[in-house]
């Protein structure tokens, strides 16, 4: 679960990020309007807390921009300004919810958590073959036997299961587990060193899935018969 926080007061922005990050989410941030325009057109969030008052621009514009893309991103978006009108505005142009400011990190996380819930990837369990995952508590079992995975090893996990049968780019894969900074070094030495340890405690474990290589792109996870 990638998130990007668009906010220009940097403790709020700063708070917002360490409350989320606790909360086990991949976190980005930006501070301006431009900087936000240009991330979201490089790359994918699952979920985007937007401030509409920004130095340089207005948040309605870019869910505006989003709302003309087909973007799947969930938005919430966080003001200060708790008018009707924009409130109405922002949620006929597409935003999931509305909170106001000044609001409780408790209350933020929570609407996040609550979001991705409704967006149907988030805390049921998820179940593949004979692999469950649990998102509220980030464990995964086989056939009810815990499985020990690291952080980064249960992110990859996820990521598979929520795509069964599809391929993942390997770019893609890195900046969601990673976050965005992950295409800014092409070396994938750590993508493939996780890939490997989750792997081999499947295979371990006696998964009936399997994460394999598709040459020169990535990977996919499979149901083994
Ligand atoms: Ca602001």
């Amino acid at each position: 679960m990638k998130l990007l926080i668009i906010e220009d007061e940097t403790e709020l922005r700063r708070m917002m990020a360490e409350a989320l990050r606790d909360a086990g989410y991949v976190v980005e941030t930006v501070k301006t309007y431009a900087d936000a325009d240009e991330k979201l057109h490089l790359y994918e969030y699952d979920c985007i807390l937007l401030d509409l008052m920004l130095p340089d621009g207005n948040g309605l514009d870019l869910l505006k921009m989003l709302s003309a893309r087909g973007s799947a991103s969930r938005v919430i978006i966080t003001s200060a300004k708790d008018s009707v009108e924009d409130k109405v505005e922002g949620l006929d142009l597409g935003a999931d919810d509305y909170l106001p400011k000044p609001f409780h990190l408790a209350e933020l996380v929570a609407r996040v958590r609550s979001l991705i819930r409704r967006s149907g990837v988030g805390t049921h369990s998820i179940q593949v073959g004979n692999v469950s995952l649990n998102p509220d508590d980030r464990s995964a079992a086989v056939e009810g036997k815990t499985l020990n995975l690291l952080h980064k090893e249960y992110h990859i996990l996820y990521y598979f299961m929520t795509r069964p049968g599809r391929v993942v780019d390997k770019q893609v894969l890195a900046e969601a587990v990673w976050g965005d900074n992950a295409d800014q070094s092409d070396n994938f030495s750590f993508l493939y060193q996780q890939v490997a340890n989750l792997k081999r405690k499947l295979k371990e474990a006696k998964a009936s899935i399997a994460i394999q290589a598709v040459y020169g792109f990535g990977y996919k996870l499979v149901e083994e018969a």
